[in-house]
């Protein structure tokens, strides 16, 4: 089926029956359509398989963003997140840049990075000599001691030898290919710890892989056409401007930039979370090449181009995700999460990962110097009040309204407007 094809328009309307028959008709799998059918996610068996001590099952909403278009195709991307108004920013920014032309991603490779620190070494340049001498012989020992990776086109391709501080540190470099590979890569450095410590004529404290997976790096731009921004051309280029303005904020400024990559990774995470990967190991390494140039900076920055009458944004982030490995085939929501998504390889994950932070960049920055970020937060604030103080489903629409017109509000104050007016 033609995916660009499918209407979404009217998804977000629906209520979520009508939006699963409107899944029934896309081309998923069975095993997607009964997880769906019966809402049959994540078992207590399955869970206890998965980490120790379980005492039950932690739900979260599971959402759709249609009408992400990455490199010429259009996905629709699966979010899981407990934030009210980051789906539907999602969807709002998505559309636009879809209309724009869509998402130009660039990945120069995608290897994870393992590293063994070793100290007491008496003489750190003939120690560097010696292993770099020895670079093909401990390359062959790491594929040895995880050899399906080979088997499958990968496996460890390269190393480096650096000095930093008291430490000597090898850093291997390790093909995961659809895995993100923390259990093959960190095999894979316990088994060089005797040969490192004997060429090095020192000891070795850990061999572990390393988070700051720059060998992983994607960028992900688009460029919106001003007319996208508002009807009206003159407040189209203050948008543009401003949305610059923004962008160079988050440069200079930490506090800022803090909030701004938050922002980014309330899409990023969403997608981590669905797909059942490691979001702790994303956000590290996300934050952590945040300040690659010495300050903790905006991930994504955005510019008006007076020539082409576009905003043009970019972002680049490592995006070590994987589509195997890990508990994603054990989790059926994670299973359907990627059946969504059309099954894509992890490369195709990562481009369309970040992509979406770059789309929830977006429309962050169009709300905050537009109408400010509160006014579409507020109308669901009163939502989830009003489902806090217990409004039934017929009642929701008008104690929000009755919410919003108050000048402050609360939950003492719901649960009043609730007992008194309906
Ligand atoms: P796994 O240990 O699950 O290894 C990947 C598995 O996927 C292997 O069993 C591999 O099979 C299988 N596989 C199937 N097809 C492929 C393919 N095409 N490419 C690659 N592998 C394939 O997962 P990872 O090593 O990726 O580790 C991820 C897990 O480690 C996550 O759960 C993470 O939370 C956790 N973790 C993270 C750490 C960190 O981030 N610092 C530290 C420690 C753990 P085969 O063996 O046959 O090749």
């Amino acid at each position: 089926m033609d995916k660009t094809r499918i209407n979404w328009g009217e998804f977000a309307k629906k209520t979520p029956k009508e939006r699963l028959h409107f899944l029934e008709n896309l081309n998923l799998s069975e095993d997607s359509l009964t997880t769906l059918k019966l809402q049959k996610m994540l078992s207590l068996d399955i869970a206890n398989q998965m980490v120790e001590n379980v005492i039950a099952r932690q739900a979260l909403p599971f959402s759709v963003v249609p009408d992400v278009l990455v490199d010429g195709t259009v996905y629709r991307v699966p979010f899981v997140t407990e934030e009210p108004s980051v789906v539907a920013a999602a969807s709002f920014a998505n559309k636009i840049i879809k209309r724009s032309g869509g998402f130009k991603t660039y990945q120069e490779k995608r290897q994870m990075i393992g590293q063994v620190a070793l100290y007491e070494v008496g003489d750190k340049e003939q120690a560097t000599r010696a292993i770099l001498d020895k670079k093909k012989k401990i390359l062959d020992l790491a594929n040895s001691a995880y050899p399906s990776i080979v088997k499958r086109g990968g496996g460890a391709c390269d190393l480096t030898v650096e000095e930093k501080g008291d430490f000597l540190i090898v850093y291997l470099f390790i093909d995961t290919k659809e895995a993100m590979g923390a259990n093959m890569v960190n095999t894979m450095m316990e088994a060089l710890v005797p040969t490192l410590k004997e060429l090095s004529n020192g000891k070795a404290l850990m061999a572990i892989l390393s988070n700051y997976a720059t060998h992983s790096l994607v960028t992900s731009t688009c460029q919106i056409p001003l007319r996208c921004l508002s009807r009206h051309p003159e407040e189209a280029l203050v948008f543009a401007q401003k949305i610059t303005l923004a962008s160079q904020l988050a440069q200079v400024d930490p506090y800022r930039a803090s909030t701004h990559n938050k922002g980014i990774f309330n899409g990023i995470d969403a997608v981590v979370l669905a797909t059942g990967n490691d979001w702790r190991a994303i956000e590290a390494a996300g934050h952590t090449y945040a300040s690659h140039k010495g300050n903790y900076q905006g991930l994504s920055s955005w510019r008006y181009n007076s020539s082409t009458k576009t905003i043009d944004g970019t972002i680049t982030l490592p995006m070590p995700i994987a589509t195997k490995g890990g508990s994603i085939g054990l989790n059926p929501s994670t299973r359907l999460a990627h059946d969504l998504l059309g099954n894509p390889q992890a490369k195709i994950l990562a481009a369309i990962t970040t992509s979406i932070g770059l789309a929830q960049n977006f429309a962050a920055l169009k709300a905050l110097t537009g109408t400010g970020i509160q006014a579409g937060h507020m109308k669901l604030q009163a939502k989830s009040l009003a489902l806090l103080a217990g409004a039934k489903e017929s009642q929701v629409t008008s104690l929000v309204k009755e919410l919003l017109k108050q000048p402050t509000m609360n939950l003492s104050l719901a649960k009043q407007l609730l007992k008194d007016k309906h």
